[in-house]
């Protein structure tokens, strides 16, 4: 993979753009370390940032194929959410909903050591803790929100952690016109990405840990790491290739890669943010299947995402035309929600690929005997995930009694997807038909509820 220059950089999002980090350089030779770690992701620098902290003796190295942050981890939406996906089928089921319970609390934990870290390393990613709010933007979603409100009651969930707003209290937060209500939770920070990968680099030089860019892991093998330019050897290795992992030997159809796309405006006008509100920096979103989220930047653009898709044989695409008719939809959707926003500036147009596992689930895991560890899978939630599953690697690889421990995704590894062109036709099936039947009922029953009760029987298959 070439390394790419500081223009290639910031031409890869809106936060590549508005944030720099100084070029770190390839591995050039054999190192011989405690901990390697392949990719330098959140997942990657949170591992080593909590290993330091545990044992700051330890002599931790990451192998990344581009720089820190080329991947999802630079280019999402910035939501530092108090959730993890595949929580449904876990509080589903009478055997797991404890220890679901357990891991939803530890998630909601994650979204203030988030801020605390930021805070105490000076770490200026623009943290901003305003919450989150799932707007009802149709009669169908409203219905969905407000049993989604009894589902997290019926958990033991109270209104400090998730609570319907009726239209005028939404209002005092967020105002658009298609909101009939909303879901609020307080439980998700607004941040800058990249500028939090950038300053958790910063902090890890400062720390010891040596992090090598363009430096692509060509093979993992019990305590060695090969790259082109050297080995590094480790007694563990730590895979933290998420979306990418599919081109590591060994590691096909673990994690499917699948595109979320992005667009910013240009800063908006004081009149404009006073009617449309965010003034705690609050992200948004609605429910449907398409997925759409917003955040209000610190400087007072919208930087707004929907779902990209996915493409034959895991391809990764790491260019994207502002041309792409993707975009364009973004932004009808964003001014569906605040037709204010009629005729401002788009000014940043980007791309990213996350994981999905085959069963949904997010995963961290340790193989002691075989000297390897492994966390992934977030599908989009992971900004604030890989904080946690660094933090429980960290307590894996170093033996530490904590209670990340044994919270019920640490485990096995990713179970794989079908081959294709079964993979392609069964995700595009999928897709279409749930837009399709977005917003509608199925026998009595919301469609996408039908949908993902179809899907969890598939995955069970
Ligand atoms: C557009 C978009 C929007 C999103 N929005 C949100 C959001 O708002 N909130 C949220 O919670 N989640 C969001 N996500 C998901 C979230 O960004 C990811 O779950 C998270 O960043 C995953 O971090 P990671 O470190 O595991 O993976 P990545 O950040 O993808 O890092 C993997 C790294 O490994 C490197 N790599 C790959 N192969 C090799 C190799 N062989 N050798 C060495 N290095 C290698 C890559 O270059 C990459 O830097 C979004 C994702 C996208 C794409």
């Amino acid at each position: 993979m070439p390394e790419l220059d500081e223009n290639a950089r910031r031409n890869l999002s809106f936060w590549h753009a508005t944030a720099s980090q100084p070029p770190l350089p390839p591995l050039a030779d054999d190192i011989d370390v405690d901990v390697a770690i392949v990719g330098g992701g959140f997942t990657g620098l949170w591992t080593a940032y909590y290993l330091k902290a545990l044992d700051p003796g330890l002599e931790v190295a990451i192998a990344e194929a581009n720089f820190p942050g080329y991947g999802a981890s630079g280019r999402n939406g910035g939501w530092a959410v108090g959730e993890m996906a595949g929580m449904a089928t876990r509080f589903a089921d009478p055997a797991t909903r404890e220890s679901a319970i357990r891991l939803q609390r530890a998630m909601f934990q994650t979204v203030d050591e988030i801020g605390r870290v930021t805070r105490e390393e000076g770490i200026d990613c623009h943290y901003a803790k305003g919450g989150t709010v799932n707007l009802a933007t149709a009669p169908a979603y409203e219905e969905h929100l407000r049993a989604e409100v009894g589902h997290w009651a019926s958990l033991g969930f109270g209104k400090e952690d998730f609570r319907w707003l009726e239209a005028d209290e939404v209002a005092q937060r967020i105002r658009s016109p298609k909101a009939r209500g909303a879901l609020f939770s307080p439980h998700c920070a607004a941040v800058h990405p990249f500028r939090l990968v950038s300053g958790l680099v910063d902090v890890l030089g400062r720390k010891g840990v040596q992090i090598f860019s363009g430096t692509p892991a060509t093979q993992i093998e019990k305590g060695k790491v090969t790259t082109p330019n050297g080995d590094i050897k480790a007694s563990m290795v730590v895979q933290a290739t998420e979306a990418y992992t599919d081109s590591l030997p060994g590691h096909r159809r673990q994690l499917l890669p699948f595109y979320s796309m992005m667009i910013a405006t240009e800063p908006l006008s004081p009149e404009i943010w006073d009617e449309i509100g965010l003034e705690a920096r609050e992200t948004f979103g609605d429910p449907r299947r398409m997925v759409i989220y917003g955040q209000r930047t610190a400087d007072d653009r919208i930087a707004f995402g929907a779902r990209g898709g996915y493409l034959f044989g895991s391809k990764i695409r790491s260019e994207f035309s502002p041309d792409e008719k993707v975009f364009e939809e973004a932004r009808r959707s964003l001014e569906e929600l605040f037709p204010v926003l009629e005729g401002v500036g788009v000014t940043h147009r980007w791309g990213g690929a996350l994981g999905i596992p085959r069963d949904w689930r997010p995963v961290v895991g340790i193989d002691r005997r075989a000297g390897r560890a492994w966390a992934g899978g977030y599908v989009g939630e992971g900004v604030a995930a890989t904080n946690l599953a660094g933090r429980t690697l960290a307590d894996l690889i170093l033996e530490q009694d904590s209670p990340r421990v044994d919270l019920p995704w640490v485990g096995p590894s990713f179970g794989k997807w079908e081959p294709e062109p079964l993979r392609w036709l069964g995700v595009g099936i999928m897709n279409r038909l749930g837009d399709r039947l977005d917003g509608r009922e199925l026998a009595g029953e919301p469609a996408s509820r039908v949908l993902s009760s179809v899907y969890d029987w598939i995955v069970k298959k």
